[in-house]
């Protein structure tokens, strides 16, 4: 095999943590019979750990005059000395050691959540950043919430410690009333979570500021990956007094963030002034319903 043209830079790996706990396999030596040679895959899976801060090593893996290897984020903060025998690094990459390494398969990091997906070493990681297996960040707005994990674990966290609603269905007729329609702060979030389709759904309410204009926008979320998501559609009606505003779509991916769909605008917008006409005019009290449907596509 030879060595791939291009490595994941440093900054894809950082977000990764510490892969000490796997156990290297190797392929079957009826599919690289000149790899199959290595005996001791504990031992092997120590060198190609960072004597000094423990992490993986990915190419270019470096080594001092002496043989000590080091990682390219620690040799970056050594200032050009070994940190085990101090001489002079100098800049020697020790390419043996990044053969042995691309020889490694390894399972995904996420095996215990259902991957079973076997990657090189030097590509695990990439796969693992967008392993459909990984869990979910906690869908609820406006918090700094650091829970994640799978869907049912995260409907679970959002019923109990959210206090978000839970619904039956694929209608709903949902009522937003505010006291003081002037108040438009970006604080105003407020998250039901629909079940349906055997999947789960988060419509999203809220008042912002886009630019300097006051709106209230609203948008469903699909607790599951974007491909499952697409399999959906929704339609979303807000009117009142004589006026009426629909929006149809598809509902976005919890893997994108709450404020990446809102800034992206996919939703139902409803500037302030149209929402006063919705709630009846008198610009004391913001009452807005909101109906909504949703459907699988053919
Ligand atoms: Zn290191
Ligand atoms: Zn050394
Ligand atoms: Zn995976
Ligand atoms: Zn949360």
């Amino acid at each position: 095999m030879d060595v791939p043209e291009s490595y994941p830079t440093e900054t894809e790996f950082s977000t990764v943590g510490m892969e000490t706990d796997r156990v290297p396999s190797y392929k079957s030596s009826a599919a690289s019979g000149a790899k199959a040679g290595i005996s001791s895959t504990g031992s092997v899976h120590e060198l190609l750990e960072c004597p000094v801060c423990t992490n993986s090593m990915y190419p270019p893996i470096h080594q001092c005059p002496n043989g000590h290897t080091l990682c390219s984020s620690c040799k970056l903060r050594v200032h050009n000395h070994c940190p085990t025998c101090r001489q002079e690094l100098g800049n020697i990459r020790c390419l043996a050691l990044e053969k042995v390494a691309e020889s490694l398969e390894l399972p995904c990091r996420y095996q215990n959540l259902g991957c079973l997906e076997i990657h090189p070493y030097y590509s695990k990681l990439k796969h693992e950043q967008l392993c459909r297996f990984r869990p979910y960040n906690c869908p609820y707005a406006g918090s700094e919430c650091l829970v994640t994990g799978d869907v049912p674990m995260l409907v679970a966290h959002l019923k109990t410690d959210h206090k978000v609603d839970m619904h039956d269905g694929c209608t709903f007729n949902h009522r937003y009333v505010k006291p003081n329609p002037n108040e438009v702060e970006n604080a105003t979030w407020m998250l039901t979570v629909f079940s349906c389709y055997g999947h789960y759904f988060c419509l999203h309410f809220e008042a912002f500021l886009l630019g300097m204009a006051p709106v209230y926008m609203a948008f469903l979320r699909f607790l599951g990956e974007d491909s499952e998501a697409r399999h959906f559609s929704y339609s979303l009606e807000v009117g009142g007094n004589g006026r009426k505003l629909t929006w149809q779509g598809v509902p976005r991916s919890i893997r994108d963030s709450h404020r990446k769909v809102r800034d992206s605008y996919d939703g139902l917008i409803i500037h302030r002034n149209m929402a006063l006409f919705f709630s009846g005019g008198d610009r004391h009290e913001l009452k807005l319903r909101i109906t909504g449907r949703i459907w699988k596509e053919q």
